[in-house]
């Protein structure tokens, strides 16, 4: 069984009776597609054996008691209680977010229930927890009112939870690939539509997930930073985004004459490409391919979009030297965070030890490791009735 346990006999220890329905969603791995989604551009992710479940019955007092099992604290709301929820109980505001968006989405909130969320995946560490909690709490919601929705209105509902109700501009990587995932396949999301589509991963393609702890303290701003380069590099290059201009022609331009933050332009028109030939890799089945594209993404974050840091580059440089791994490349939105290496099966946990250990001794902090697979994407897993 993929992702943690069902959680039917935790449900009855906190509310003394069996759940209604049980949803499990996935975490994720953004495996190419570096700030492509906000340039029009297209992304690769992989949905991942972590998950988070949700266990849900349904209460005819409008009352609504949440529990999780990274806290022993129930937090407790009227259906009628609207806003956030701050402090200790605030994640629970996932799951409102997913309830606040579903007439939007032409379908009911439920009233009051009993709900707990269950997890084997790591909170913060660029895995996404936060999209697998919406997608398993809308799964949940539906399944109990006897409601349902199609993938791609499901996928909108919890981005627009977490962007309005939440607040977090992500784009619709988590979401998509939570809800559009599949076993030995990575989704494909053309961000423009957005459209989504799976291709297969060859057998044997193994992720380890090296999560540094760093985050640089002006993460936001300089996220922003780059968002705003990248538009004024499309405005000069008279084009609406730039996804809508091919590396060939941006050279040309370059030489021509110059293009305001042509570095960052560069990276994103260039990475949309990797993509492409990443996608072609995978469909030939070669894993030898398609692993220094990766390698070739975390370089070009280095020396051109200026997203990565000593810490991350230091992994890349140590992996990707190493037998058994295809390439390695920070995953996420880079500035901290995460490096993902894709791996043969012949990489394991003693191998992963060499980086690690490196690490600490460099940098005075373990990196967390962790050795995953694919799975399926975001279900109903059982109504336990
Ligand atoms: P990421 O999505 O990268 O894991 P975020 O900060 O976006 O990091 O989301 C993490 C938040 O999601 C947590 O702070 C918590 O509010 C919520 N969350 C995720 N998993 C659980 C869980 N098992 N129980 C309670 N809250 C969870
Ligand atoms: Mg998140």
């Amino acid at each position: 069984m993929t992702g943690a346990r069902a959680p039917a006999g935790e449900f009855r220890d906190a509310f003394g009776r069996a759940p209604e329905v049980v949803a499990r969603a996935p975490g994720r791995v953004e495996f190419i597609g570096n700030h492509t989604d906000y340039n029009g551009g297209t992304v690769l992710g992989g949905s991942i054996d972590r998950s988070v479940r949700v266990a849900l019955a349904l209460r005819t007092d409008g009352l609504r008691r949440f529990r999780s099992d990274r806290s022993d604290q129930f937090v407790e709301l009227r259906a009628a209680d609207g806003g956030k929820v701050s402090g200790g109980g605030s994640w629970v505001n996932y799951a409102l977010g997913v309830l606040d968006s579903m007439r939007d989405f032409g379908v009911r909130a439920p009233g009051g229930f009993d709900f707990l969320a269950t997890s084997d995946l790591p909170i913060g560490a660029g895995l996404s927890s936060s999209a697998a909690m919406e997608l398993a709490s809308g799964l949940a919601f539906l399944g109990a009112t006897g409601q349902s929705l199609p993938r791609e209105s499901l996928v909108g509902l919890c981005k627009q939870a977490e962007n309005r109700f939440v607040g977090v501009p992500c784009g619709i990587l988590d979401q998509a690939v939570s809800g559009f995932g599949r076993k030995d396949h990575l989704v494909l999301i053309d961000c423009r539509g957005p459209r989504f589509s799976t291709v297969p991963l060859p057998p044997g393609a193994h992720f380890w997930i090296f999560n540094t702890h760093t985050k640089h303290e002006l993460v936001d701003g300089l996220y922003a930073a780059r968002h705003r380069e990248c538009m004024e590099a499309a405005r000069a290059l008279g084009v609406g985004l730039l996804a809508d201009i091919g590396p060939a022609e941006l050279a040309r331009r370059m030489a021509a004459s110059p293009v305001p933050h042509a570095e960052r332009a560069r990276h994103v028109v260039e990475e949309i490409a990797r993509v492409d030939a990443a996608v072609a890799a995978l469909k030939a089945g070669d894993l030898a391919a398609t692993g220094p594209l990766l390698t070739a993404s975390h370089r070009s974050s280095q020396s051109l979009f200026g997203n990565s840091t000593p810490e991350l580059d230091f992994l890349v440089d140590a992996l990707s030297a190493m037998p058994h791994v295809f390439g390695a490349r920070l995953t996420g939105g880079g500035f901290g965070g995460a490096v993902m290496a894709l791996t043969g099966p012949g990489f394991d946990a003693a191998m992963a030890e060499i980086p690690a250990g490196a690490f600490e001794k460099k940098f005075g902090a373990r990196p967390d490791v962790l050795h995953l697979l694919t799975a399926d994407g975001a279900e109903i897993v059982n109504r336990p009735m």
